[in-house]
């Protein structure tokens, strides 16, 4: 069986521990399609066309990954793009409340998609795109946490 993943987040920006996950999925699923957030919840630092142009500048060694935005109901959009999978990176014990809460819901409105939660490696664990914002606002070093085209966008955003 062909499974499909989608890995749906807000991803402002894109962080090295969104790319470990998107690696650990392209070996497990036949595509993983990282599925950008409009996100009205919140007011992201980089348009979604923005944060769509860096997913897909830094994932382009794997062949089985697509990248799309998206402004509907996250089922909705999983089904529309023939998904079996959602995918959602679990950090520390702080990630579960919210996730598991998540995946209830959308199991509640769609109870044929499976939610699978990945785990990324060690160093990747305490990145959070907000935290890479706020360091990049004080013109910090993000360096070890962003791919050198998302710290560059950082700068460039942060003047
Ligand atoms: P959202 O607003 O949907 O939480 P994010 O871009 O913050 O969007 O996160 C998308 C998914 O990636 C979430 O499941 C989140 O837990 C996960 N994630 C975020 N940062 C990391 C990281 N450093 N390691 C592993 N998973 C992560």
């Amino acid at each position: 069986m062909q499974i499909i993943a989608i890995y749906p987040g807000t991803f402002d920006p894109i962080t090295n521990g969104h790319l470990d996950i998107i690696a650990r999925a392209a070996k497990l699923y036949h595509t993983v399609i990282v599925a950008v957030a409009v996100n009205r919840n919140k007011t992201p630092l980089f348009s979604l066309e923005e944060r769509v142009a860096l997913v897909s500048a830094v994932i382009p060694d794997f062949t089985n990954v697509q990248v799309i935005g998206f402004d509907n109901l996250l089922v909705d959009c999983a089904r529309a793009q023939g998904a079996q999978v959602i995918l959602r990176g679990l950090r520390a014990v702080s990630d579960f409340e919210y996730e598991f809460q998540l995946a209830g819901m959308n199991r509640r409105l769609a109870a044929d998609l499976e939610t699978v939660f990945l785990t990324p490696a060690e160093q990747y664990e305490f990145i959070s795109s907000s935290m890479i914002r706020e360091i990049a606002q004080f013109k910090g070093d993000v360096s070890s946490f962003v791919p050198d085209i998302v710290r560059q966008a950082l700068i460039a955003k942060c003047v």
